[in-house]
C-alpha cells in the first residue's frame, strides 16, 4: 500500500482530469475541487480509568448544491483532514453519478477503537454527536456509517442530537439500526451495489460471472457481503480474501459466509481452515483472478504495484483505493475498473431511501429496496457507459466524473451564485 499518495490530491487530479471534457471555467471548477467547509474539533471525554482522552475530529462538507451534505463517520487512526475532504468530495460526486439529492459529505475521530472500551466509545460519539449538532439535520447534513463505525455509532449520534434538539427527527442519521429507524437493506446496500456493477461490467464486455474467480481485499462490511452475493446470486469462485492481518487463498474457492463467521469469531480471516494457502495483502493484490475488488482502504494499489496486477476487471468497492498513477498504468495495460463512485454508491443510496422512509414514517419492504437500488445503479452504469464511449474517455472514472460534475454544475448554474 502506499502511504504516500495524499486522497485530496488524488480527488483533485480526478476533476481535472473530467474537466477536460467539460465546457466549464477554471473559477467555476475551483468551486467543485474544494470542501464549503470543515469542522475541525477536540473531543476531551473522560476515559474509565478517570483520565481525559483527547481525540482530534472532523466533519468535511463539500457541495450543497443539490441537496443536503451526506455521508459517513470513520473511526480510524489514519484519518487525516486531507483524508476526511477526499472522501467528502467522492461522496459529492457519487450521490450524483447515482442521481441522488444529496451534496457531499464526510466525518471522521482519530481513534483506535479497539483500544476503547464500549462505554468509552459511547461517550467519545456523544460528545461528536454535541459537536456536530449546530451543523447537521435531516436537510442539513447527514451522517451514516464508514469504517469502523455502524449501527450502534448511529443509533448513539440519534439519540444524542433528538435528546438536545427534543424532537424526534430519525432521518438526522442514515445506517441505524431497524427499531430505531433504519431500512431493511441498508447493511448489504454497499456490497450489493459492487456486485451490481461487476454484473453489469461483465455483462458489458462479454464476459460470464459463473464461475469466475474473484480476489476481495478488506472482508468487512463492503467486502465480505460483496463476496457473498457474487457466489450466491452468479456462482462466482471466491479465490482469496483478506483483511488488516493477512490473507486467506483457496484456488478451489472459499466458503464466504464461512469465513466471515470465523472472522467474527476470531477476529480475523487468518488461519481459516478452509484456505489452501496464507497470502500477504500485496500478493493477493497481484492474483490472476477474473475479478479484484480492493473492499479496505485508500491508496491499496499505487502506480509500481498496478504493473504487477493480474485481474482482467477491478470493481471499487472501497473508497479511493487507486491512485491516479495505478489509474494510468491499468488503463495502459486495458485492465477495467469500475470506480468507487459507482460500485459503492449502494450504501448512500439505501441511505437516501432510509431518509425517504424516515421523513414519510413508511417503511418499505426489503424487497422494495433492492429492487430500488438495483434500477439506479443499472442506470448509472448505462449512463457512465454512454458517456465513456461518446467521449471515447480514458477510463470509465472519467466517465463517471463527467456524468457527476456536469449534474453538480447544472445545480449551480439553475441556482446561480448569492451573493
Ligand atoms: P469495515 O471496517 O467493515 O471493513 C474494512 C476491512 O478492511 C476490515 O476487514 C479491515 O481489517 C480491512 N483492512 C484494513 N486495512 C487493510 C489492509 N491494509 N489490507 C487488507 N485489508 C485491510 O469497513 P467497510 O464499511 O467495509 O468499508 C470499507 C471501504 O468501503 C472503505 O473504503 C469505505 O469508505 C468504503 N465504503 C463503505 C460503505 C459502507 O456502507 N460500509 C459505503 C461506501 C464505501
Amino acid at each position: 500500500m502506499s502511504e504516500d499518495a495524499n486522497p485530496f490530491e488524488s480527488l483533485q487530479v480526478q476533476i481535472d482530469e473530467a474537466a477536460e471534457y467539460i465546457d466549464v471555467g477554471e473559477d467555476v471548477i475551483e468551486r467543485l475541487k474544494n470542501p464549503e467547509r470543515i469542522l475541525e474539533t477536540n473531543l476531551s471525554v473522560e476515559l474509565d480509568d478517570g483520565s481525559v482522552g483527547v481525540f482530534r475530529a472532523y466533519r468535511s462538507q463539500f457541495n450543497g448544491d443539490r441537496g443536503p451534505y451526506k455521508g459517513g463517520i470513520r473511526y480510524h487512526p489514519g484519518v487525516t483532514r486531507d483524508e476526511v475532504k477526499a472522501l467528502s468530495g467522492w461522496m459529492a460526486y457519487k450521490c450524483a453519478v447515482v442521481d441522488i439529492p444529496y451534496g457531499g459529505g464526510k466525518g471522521g475521530i482519530v481513534i483506535d477503537p479497539k483500544e476503547y472500551s464500549e462505554d468509552e466509545l459511547e461517550r467519545i460519539t456523544r460528545a461528536f454527536a454535541t459537536e456536530l449538532r449546530p451543523f447537521i439535520g435531516e436537510d442539513r447534513d447527514i451522517p451514516a456509517p464508514d469504517v469502523n463505525t455502524g449501527q450502534r455509532e448511529m443509533n448513539w449520534i440519534k439519540d444524542t442530537y433528538e435528546t438536545l434538539e427534543n424532537t424526534t427527527e430519525p432521518g438526522v442519521i442514515t445506517g441505524k439500526a431497524i427499531e430505531s429507524g433504519g431500512s431493511l437493506g441498508r447493511v448489504e446496500a454497499t456490497g450489493r451495489s459492487t456486485m451490481l456493477t461487476a454484473r453489469e461490467a461483465f455483462d458489458h464486455f462479454g464476459k460470464n460471472l459463473t464461475n469466475a474467480s474473484v480476489a476481495v481485499q478488506g472482508y468487512g462490511n463492503a467486502g465480505s457481503i460483496a463476496a457473498r452475493l457474487l457466489e450466491e446470486e452468479h456462482g462466482a469462485t471466491i479465490v482469496a480474501v483478506s483483511d488488516s492481518s493477512g490473507a486467506v487463498y483457496n484456488p478451489s474457492g472459499l466458503d464466504p459466509v464461512a469465513v466471515k463467521k470465523f472472522k467474527s469469531e476470531t477476529g480475523s480471516v487468518a488461519g481459516y481452515d478452509g484456505a489452501a494457502e496464507e497470502l500477504t495483502n500485496e500478493e493477493l493484490l497481484k492474483l490472476d483472478v477474473d475479478l479484484l475488488v480492493p473492499a479496505a482502504l485508500e491508496n491499496a494499489i499505487d502506480g509500481e504495484l498496478a504493473h504487477e496486477v493480474q485481474a482482467d476487471i477491478i470493481v471499487e468497492a472501497a473508497n479511493g483505493p487507486l491512485t491516479p498513477e495505478a489509474d494510468e498504468v491499468l488503463a495502459d495495460r486495458d485492465v477495467y475498473v469500475l470506480p468507487d463512485i459507482l460500485a459503492n454508491a449502494g450504501g448512500v443510496t439505501v441511505s437516501y431511501f432510509e431518509w425517504v422512509q424516515n421523513r414519510q414514517r413508511f417503511y418499505w419492504t426489503e424487497e422494495r429496496v433492492n429492487e430500488e437500488l438495483e434500477r439506479h445503479i443499472v442506470d448509472a452504469f448505462d449512463g457512465l457507459v454512454e458517456c465513456y464511449e461518446e467521449y471515447d474517455l480514458p477510463n470509465f472514472r472519467t466517465a463517471a466524473y463527467v456524468v457527476a460534475i456536469r449534474r453538480v454544475l447544472n445545480a449551480y448554474e439553475e441556482g446561480g451564485s448569492w451573493p
